[in-house]
């Protein structure tokens, strides 16, 4: 199963020119209203490295094809950059930039020693053989060469990649360390099969999170989730965990939309059997137990919870005056553009920012990197346990502050963020 799943085709931002000038907007919001040290400022609003690489790969048909891959790393003052890799055919250097630094305000939010920074390939590998992905995966692993390490820049699963896509990035990466060197560098990935590496509970950790955020609000607010409905966007990693995880509290998916189709149904779709027919299927269009959709019914369908657990940009000023929910939390990354944002606050809808809100896959990320560091293996309990206090104290340090700064949840967040940051350069100051 892949990290997330995919979605209909951004718009939103990318008329505001871009991705990245979405995350320009919210951090200057934040930045603004905490009075950010000008200098801190100029340092934060920029990425600190940027890859672009070309990179030819025989095909299974013996062809070469010419494929584009990018690292953007945004930020390392608290700690090695980190972040996913997505395989996706809208990758762009915008993307992966705005991508790259939301990764750094996540990881300063739940208080882990990582900075930010994404990457991706421009590629749908929906189009590929396992063999094909293998070798474009390779390939550009090799080319990346020591822009990743494990005490550098830590390459995760993200949209369409998957455990299998990062052993084989550790074991192209192994392939060029001296042998001796070999095990003490296994951290050069994370979210690796359990059997070569990887941590238990890191596939279900991002959605996972999202969970532990819903619950978190639902106390806040009095509100019981035994009789609660929610919609989902995306049918990925992040949404099917995520979906999976609150059928015990009693709550019911009414609607799923990924780029396969929408299907609703008012009396509830089980998660699990949704699985089934999504593994043999290869999508929720065609569920029998539910009714199919179009994009505009989907969007309009009432329910308490919005999970968008796909891509960016889509709650947006087209779709967000239509949404009929009381929350969103958001699993994907971005997924609600500025003007989109804007419309949810003015309309009294909640929403747990993504920074926060779909933390919990670096913060298991970390807990992986940690335990091969000490050559460690935690039980599932240990790590449920760990990561439901930092992701519950996380949410705490936002409503505190989006109480004394008197704003939203998101610009809130990003104070926690930034105030962290800049913390650290004043403590570090600046070379030379
Ligand atoms: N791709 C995930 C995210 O966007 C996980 C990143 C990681 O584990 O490094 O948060």
């Amino acid at each position: 199963m892949n990290e997330e799943s995919t979605e209909r085709d951004r718009t939103g931002s990318e008329k505001d020119g871009g991705l990245f000038n979405a995350v320009c907007r919210q951090f200057d919001k934040a930045a603004d209203l905490m009075d950010l040290d000008p200098d801190t400022r100029k340092i934060l609003a920029a990425t600190m490295n940027e890859v672009t690489i070309h990179f030819p790969v025989k095909m299974d048909d013996g062809r070469i094809e010419i494929f584009s891959g990018y690292r953007v790393q945004h930020n390392d003052v608290l700690g090695p950059f980190k972040g996913g890799l997505r395989y996706h055919p809208l990758v762009s250097p915008d993307e992966v930039r705005a991508l790259a630094a939301w990764m750094t305000w996540k990881s300063a939010i739940v208080d882990i020693p990582f900075g930010g920074a994404k990457g991706g390939i421009q590629f749908d590998p929906n189009g590929y053989s396992a063999s094909e992905i293998e070798r474009i995966t390779r390939r550009f692993t090799f080319a990346l060469g020591n822009t990743i390490g494990p005490e550098y820049d830590i390459p995760a699963p993200d949209v369409n990649t998957n455990a299998q896509i990062m052993a084989w990035m550790m074991d192209t990466y192994l392939a060029t360390v001296p042998a001796h060197q070999r095990s003490a560098n296994v951290h050069v990935v994370t979210g690796k099969p359990v059997g070569s590496g990887g941590s238990l509970g890191r596939d279900k950790a991002t959605g996972q999170g999202v969970v532990y955020m819903i619950e978190e609000w639902a106390k806040d607010n009095s509100f019981d989730l035994g009789r609660a409905t929610f919609t989902l966007q995306g049918f990925g990693n992040v949404g099917s965990w995520a979906a999976r995880l609150l059928k015990p509290f009693g709550s019911t998916m009414v609607a799923v939309e990924d780029v396969s189709g929408c299907i609703v149904n008012e009396d509830g779709i089980d998660p699990d059997e949704l699985l089934e027919h999504v593994n043999t299927r290869g999508g929720v269009a065609g569920f029998p137990k539910a009714r199919p959709a179009d994009c505009d019914t989907f969007v309009c369908t009432p329910a308490d919870i919005f999970i968008p657990a796909a891509l960016e940009s889509q709650i947006t000023a087209e779709t967000a005056p239509h949404m009929r929910v009381r929350l969103v939390a958001e699993g994907a990354n971005g997924p609600t553009d500025p003007d989109g944002d804007a419309i949810l606050r003015e309309r009294g809808i909640d929403v747990i920012p993504d920074i926060l809100c779909n933390a919990g896959g670096v913060i298991v990320s970390y807990f992986e990197w940690l335990q091969n560091k000490r050559s460690e293996f935690w039980d599932l309990e240990e790590i449920d346990e760990k990561l439901s206090r930092r992701m519950r104290d996380a949410y705490s340090r936002v409503c505190d502050t989006a109480k004394d700064c008197r704003t939203d949840w998101r610009t809130a967040a990003y104070i926690v963020a930034l105030r962290r940051l800049a913390r650290a350069y004043k403590d570090r100051g600046i070379f030379p």
